[in-house]
């Protein structure tokens, strides 16, 4: 399928394009950024795809998919993302082949995420999403702690043996200015940086919003319709 090769091709390109200007613009290194490349939804073979394009990092949000996408793309030495809201009986599951969550926000993930992973004796690396818009306790509409219940969670990923903190994600909130959003959670990513310096993981900004990202200092980009096309509706 060349067609499909060339759109792919177009794809990245154009939005590695984005990703170097916007690092120009906020004078960070290019190097500074991780491009997850988000194949929810694509073939197997569009890994593979991406993968020979040049991408090294993949993410998916749904563990039924992204279970035997691995599998089969096992031998291309990938880095895997697994960026979706996740429920509790799939951290198991998701633990034997994800290298970083993105989603972490409630303490039972977290202990069962930590118990998967030491299961696989694996460590698998967690980020704290946080739900810009959540009251504390409570999650947002799309996963995510509420900013107050960050650090609590962030203190039991950096103690659970099996996994490590790499630091905070969000989604920003649906009618939210992306750069406002991004700007209070760079704050709550500072505030978990005083307490765990190591933890320097900062992953916002999609296919719409990751100029808005990077300006806050993203140093990961989850990007999906802009590299692979608009999404299948999902089954
Ligand atoms: C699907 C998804 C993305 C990618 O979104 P695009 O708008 O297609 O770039 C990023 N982050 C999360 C959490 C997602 O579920």
């Amino acid at each position: 399928m060349s067609g499909r090769r060339e759109e792919v091709a177009a794809g990245l390109a154009a939005v590695e394009e984005r990703v170097r200007r916007a690092c120009a613009a906020a004078g960070r290194p290019r190097a500074g950024v991780v491009l997850v490349a988000v194949t929810k939804t694509w073939p197997a073979s569009d890994v593979r795809l991406v993968a020979e394009l040049g991408a090294t990092d993949v993410g998916e949000s749904r563990d039924q998919e992204a279970a035997p996408k691995h599998a089969e793309c096992a031998d291309l030495g990938l880095r895997w993302h697994f960026v979706g809201q996740l429920q509790t009986n799939k951290a198991r599951s998701v633990a034997a082949y994800a290298d970083v969550v993105h989603s972490v926000d409630r303490a039972r993930l977290v202990d069962a995420l930590a118990a998967g992973a030491r299961h696989h004796g694996r460590t698998v690396r967690c980020l704290v999403q946080v739900a810009l818009d959540a009251s504390p306790g409570e999650t947002g509409p799309r996963g995510g702690a509420a900013p107050a219940d960050v650090r609590a969670l962030a203190d039991r990923v950096a103690a659970a043996e099996g996994l490590e903190l790499g630091g905070v994600m969000a989604v920003a909130p649906r009618g939210a200015d992306p750069a406002e959003a991004f700007a209070a959670l760079a704050r709550t990513a500072a505030a978990v940086r005083r307490a765990h310096p190591a933890a320097t993981d900062l992953s916002a900004g999609m296919s719409g919003d990751l100029e808005q990202a990077v300006a806050a200092g993203a140093t990961h980009l989850r990007v999906g319709s802009a590299v692979f096309g608009a999404r299948p509706p999902l089954g």
